[in-house]
């Protein structure tokens, strides 16, 4: 899955046969190139530092417009006025608001998420869009800091965080099968344990190799905020599969937890990618997604075969 540049996407969404406009791609651009929550009136401000040519009531005029076509976003921070973000790969999220400094960054939360989700679902109500805005003081402003540098973009954030709960996911999985494979009595399971295991091993490699490449290219990114609050994943989806293979007698048991656990983790992995807009994020999600339901087709074979076996075994 390729993802477009800006340049592309926005070519894409001009109706057939209508002009190019310099001065919209002109202002589309700057926008893209800001971070943030910008007011119509700071796009205006960066627009004439470019050309002072271009009108207050174009850039407005052009905001709708990127607002349309799935650009822009319209934020209400409760000032009186509305800032704009980017939704062009701009994972969702909510915001934190300080009042002292005005900056506003965001996160994304899975708790939050699913709490919106069993409300609405209770009360049979379909929901178009949730606003989550925590308002306050920001941690510079509340130790009387300086503010800090402006943050990484939220997209760069989610990828790094994204890649984070692969790894912790994978060392998890890697640590299950190790131990599954030790414990095994069985031949063929436990060579399907050592396989998983190796193969863990390997997407494990790819995945900091990533990681690696991401730092690279931010090398201030391990020190920005964190992003993705996906508590139930941060520890690895596979930390309860561990617990559980302590007290499990079989290799029937064994490959059944492993069987739960490849089966969370690929729905967890598919539900949220499915969910973002095309980003890197997302991209890591459903790779890892694809892997995870791999191993688990391999290990329902295994469990087939291994409960047909015990059959033949009782009677013989
Ligand atoms: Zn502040
Ligand atoms: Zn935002």
């Amino acid at each position: 899955m390729q993802s477009q540049s800006p340049a592309a996407y926005i070519d894409s969404l001009r109706p057939a046969g209508s002009k190019r406009s310099s001065k919209r791609d002109l202002i589309v651009s700057v926008f893209l190139g800001q971070d943030g929550h910008l007011t119509a009136d700071d796009l205006v401000d960066l627009i004439r530092k470019q050309d002072q040519r271009i009108s207050r009531a174009t850039v407005y005029r052009t905001l709708t417009w990127m607002e349309q076509a799935g650009i822009a976003r319209k934020v209400d921070f409760g000032e009186g006025r509305f800032r704009f973000e980017h939704s062009y790969r701009h994972p969702r999220h909510f915001h934190l608001i300080c009042k002292a400094c005005n900056r506003s960054m965001e996160f994304l939360s899975s708790d939050i998420e699913q709490m919106i989700e069993e409300v609405a679902a209770a009360r049979g109500f379909t929901v178009k869009q949730a606003v989550v805005q925590l308002y306050g003081l920001c941690e510079d402003c509340a130790s009387g800091g300086r503010p800090a540098a402006p943050q990484a973009s939220s997209e760069s954030l989610f990828a790094r965080d994204a890649l984070r709960i692969a790894i912790a996911t994978e060392r998890s999985g890697r640590e299950f099968y190790t131990r599954a494979a030790s414990m095994t009595s069985n031949d063929r399971a436990r060579t399907i344990f050592e396989q998983l295991s190796t193969s863990e091993d390997d997407h494990l490699d790819r995945l900091e190799t990533r990681y690696q490449e991401l730092l690279a290219e931010m090398p201030d990114l391990e020190r920005q905020p964190q992003f993705l609050f996906f508590k139930g994943a941060a520890s690895g989806l596979f930390s309860a599969g561990v617990e559980a293979l302590k007290s499990v007698s079989s290799d029937k048991d064994a490959l059944m937890i492993g069987i739960k656990c490849e089966r969370g983790s690929h729905k967890f992995f598919k539900k949220y990618g499915e969910k973002f807009e095309d980003s890197e994020g997302k991209r890591i999600f459903l790779e890892f997604a694809e892997e995870e339901r791999e191993h688990l087709e391999l290990l329902i074979r295994e469990y087939r075969v291994l409960t047909g076996k015990d059959r033949a075994g009782a009677g013989s």
